[in-house]
């Protein structure tokens, strides 16, 4: 990998997510050097892909270069790598550009989509956990509408203006939002020669209310937004398959229709090496101390999503979500540093939860913090503001929010572009089974 061998002790960090470049700036300047590995050469703001994925955004708007981010400081080093394999006992990963030796290792891999196994599903759905897939989800979305001015049959349009989102969490909400509102004010300007109003916008929630992450209130009074804005909303439902045309349920409810997305739930993104029988908890991830030290293992320690710390407050750990991965990454910079020194007296990890919200549409956002709970028009203005400032860069925040003012005023979503055409078979090559 061409890093300098020297004798001050290496630290490889394993993603450039929320945790990963929290740790990587704790670090930085002090005696130790800094690898960070990551697939991608940006850090991806994912809270904000539904954006991109309905043209609101541009995809670099939420994107930064890990090499920006850090590259100011000397005992830093990035390389862009697939880790593929964790050698434990030789102090060892391997990538797909060569073997690395570390000191000390750290996973912030992140999650994954779950499909619960179903491979049916993982073949024929859409999913948005990275910047191609929300690029993916765009095109196909635009591609529809093309193609739904071409068939004259009812049926077949149908299928291809109907949207059904699995899983009614933050991520279901706001896509389903966003589509409602390009229902409204997009499509029947840019297809005048077609009837939008036939789009169907569908949220399908396993449970008996959506948000059920967050406050009854806020359960309340996003799915009393939805509503208004014309999404169905399906509560109690399992979805148990799709074949690419239909989705079918644990009832007899079932749809037609040419995009499901599937929001319904993720894992730890793991990586092959450990020994999973003493480490691994439900949802594929590592079981961590108070040290956030992973369970057997000395000198690897876990961050963010793919990190489970179980304590009396979280019996199943902390939720995934960015606040978590940050302090965390924080959290373990200031204790690798006092290791470092051979100090004995480390922070243990507590979470301070600041809140959690979600945006439906247009002035309208939930928010619940610890002590007062709202929602409307100064919860959407919270929610922008909170995102917007946690963006990282200068140039992303301006942009971004230049883009949000642009797109108030004139009702607009100006980035529907089908710039590189979306084909089914491109993400399904992975999955062996064939739909039926
Ligand atoms: C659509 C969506 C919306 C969300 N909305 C919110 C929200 O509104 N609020 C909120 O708090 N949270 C939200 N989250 C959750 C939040 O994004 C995650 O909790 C957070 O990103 C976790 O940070 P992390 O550092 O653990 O992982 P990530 O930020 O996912 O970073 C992991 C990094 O590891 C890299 N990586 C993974 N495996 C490998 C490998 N084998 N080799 C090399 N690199 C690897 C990845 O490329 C990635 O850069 C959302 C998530 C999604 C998908």
């Amino acid at each position: 990998m061409n890093i300098p061998q020297i004798t001050i002790p290496r630290v490889v960090i394993i993603g450039g997510g929320f945790a990963g470049i929290q740790l990587a700036k704790k670090l930085a300047k002090q005696e130790v050097q800094v690898v960070m590995l990551d697939k991608h050469n940006y850090h991806t703001f994912q809270p904000l892909l539904y954006q991109v994925s309905t043209g609101g955004l541009e995809p670099d708007s939420i994107a930064y270069p890990i090499r920006k981010i850090l590259s100011r400081f000397p005992n830093f080093y990035f390389r862009l790598a697939n880790v593929t394999r964790i050698d434990p006992e030789a102090k060892k990963l391997e990538t797909n550009i060569g073997p690395l030796k570390y000191d000390y290792l750290v996973l912030a891999t992140g999650s994954k989509t779950n499909f619960f196994g179903n491979k049916e599903i993982e073949l024929n759905s859409m999913i948005m956990k990275t910047v191609p897939e929300a690029l993916n989800l765009r095109s196909l979305i635009l591609q529809n509408f093309e193609k739904a001015l071409l068939t004259d049959s009812l049926d077949e349009q149908d299928a291809l203006m109907n949207f059904v989102i699995v899983g009614g969490g933050p991520t279901g909400v706001e896509l389903a939002g966003a589509l409602a509102e390009i229902k409204k004010g997009i499509l029947p300007k840019d297809y005048p020669d077609l009837d939008t109003r036939r789009a169907q916008i569908n949220i399908v929630q396993s449970s008996d209310r959506v948000l059920d992450g967050m406050s009854e209130v806020a359960s309340r009074k996003a799915e009393e937004f939805l509503e208004k804005m014309g999404v169905n909303i399906w509560k109690d439902t399992l979805v148990t398959g799709y074949d690419g045309d239909i989705v079918s349920t644990n009832s007899e409810l079932t749809f037609r229709t040419a995009t499901m997305i599937w929001a319904a739930g993720v894992e730890g993104a793991l990586i092959d090496g450990l020994k999973t029988s003493e480490c691994l908890l439900p949802g594929n991830r590592l079981k961590v101390n108070e040290f956030l030290q992973v369970s057997h293992y000395k000198n690897i320690f876990a961050i963010g999503d793919i990190a489970c710390m179980t304590s009396e407050d979280y019996p199943r750990g902390h939720p995934m979500v960015a606040q978590v991965a940050m302090q965390q990454g924080r959290n373990l910079g200031d204790n690798l540093l006092k290791i470092l020194e051979n100090k004995t007296d480390l922070k243990p990890f507590v979470y301070k939860d600041k809140g959690t919200m979600a945006t439906i549409g247009r002035n309208k956002a939930v928010v619940d913090l610890p002590s007062w709970k709202f929602q409307g028009f100064f919860a959407w203005f919270v929610w922008m503001f909170v995102h917007l400032l946690s963006l990282i860069g200068f140039r992303n925040r301006a942009i971004v929010f230049v883009n949000w003012v642009y797109n108030y005023i004139r009702f607009d979503r100006a980035a529907r572009l089908i710039i590189r055409p979306y084909k089914k078979e491109t993400r399904s090559k992975d999955v062996k089974v064939v739909a039926k």
